[in-house]
């Protein structure tokens, strides 16, 4: 075959694969429709660990400059609102605590709809302030808040909290996520422990993070739009994307963070769109902007 017949074979080829490629980005556009507003998961989205993911910040920039409604929803318990706004501000990206919406936060709303119930918050050390405004009971308490410790978790402890349970406790899980992704790989989350004390106890937790339906409805109330026109962004196919669409939204999966290849098969709620990072958010969401900043 001469240069001269090999050469249009390759541009036909190379415009066929560019119509392919134009025909599955207008299909996931068309699949999540115009997108008004976002919720967009922090960890494994904006960072992993201390580290940005390549392309978030200029994505964040343009959402602000662009008008684009959006709220933070992670389920993160380590860290206060503030907090996580502190270390978001140290990662370079602008955002303010209105617009984060954290479990904790959740919870002492939680807690103070009961009144002031005794509580025994199992959370780290930095976390205990904010829960100031209830007293504590470490032999009867009403409400057990269960948050990320770490590697404190230990029989004895496992022990104490099950003593309590049965003594009549009801069990706050602030999340119930199965694993996270840590600097060196997957790592077991609290989830674990959780099912573990429901188990022994034979209760069930009050989860209050995602994927909880009146934790994605607070953010929803906060940005006064439609679930059906928002876009829920997260790298956890169960508690971000399945919940998101549980609640009514569009679910978007990203490729990063606790990513990891296939994990959106097989799910009764399929993503309705995955893309390799959030730096693809421009490319492949139809968003439509207020033109006004939040
Ligand atoms: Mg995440």
């Amino acid at each position: 075959m001469s240069k001269k017949e090999i050469l249009p074979d390759l541009g036909h080829w190379l415009l066929c694969a560019l119509r392919v490629q134009i025909k599955s980005l207008k299909r996931a556009m068309s699949s999540l429709g115009k997108i008004r507003g976002l919720l967009i998961d922090l960890d494994g989205v904006l960072y992993v660990g201390e580290t940005p993911v390549p392309g978030a910040r200029d994505v964040l920039n343009r959402l602000v400059s662009e008008g684009i409604s959006r709220r933070y929803l992670t389920n993160t318990t380590t860290l206060t609102a503030s907090l996580v706004v502190q270390k978001l501000q140290r990662l370079g990206f602008e955002v303010g605590e209105s617009e984060v919406f954290s479990p904790i936060t959740a919870t002492i709303q939680f807690l103070k709809n009961v009144g002031t119930p005794t509580v025994n918050p199992v959370v780290r050390d930095s976390v205990v302030p904010a829960f100031s405004d209830f007293p504590r009971d470490y032999e009867r308490p009403d409400y057990v808040v269960v948050g990320d410790i770490g590697a404190a978790w230990s029989y004895p402890l496992m022990n104490t909290i099950f003593a309590q349970l049965h003594a009549g406790a009801e069990l706050i899980a602030m999340h119930r996520n199965k694993f996270f992704q840590g600097e060196e790989g997957l790592m077991v989350d609290i989830g674990a422990f959780v099912a573990g004390l429901e188990y022994v106890s034979g209760k069930e937790a009050q989860v209050i993070g995602k994927p909880s339906l009146s934790f994605f409805q607070l953010a929803l109330d906060s940005l006064q739009l439609p679930a059906v026109q928002v876009a829920m962004i997260g790298d956890d196919v169960e508690n971000d994307v399945g919940g998101g669409i549980a609640a009514g939204m569009k679910g978007v999966l990203v490729r990063t963070g606790k990513y990891r290849e296939g994990c959106e098969e097989n799910r009764e709620r399929p993503p309705d769109c995955i893309l390799d990072s959030i730096s693809d958010l421009f490319e492949q969401v139809d968003l439509q902007g207020e033109g006004r900043t939040l």
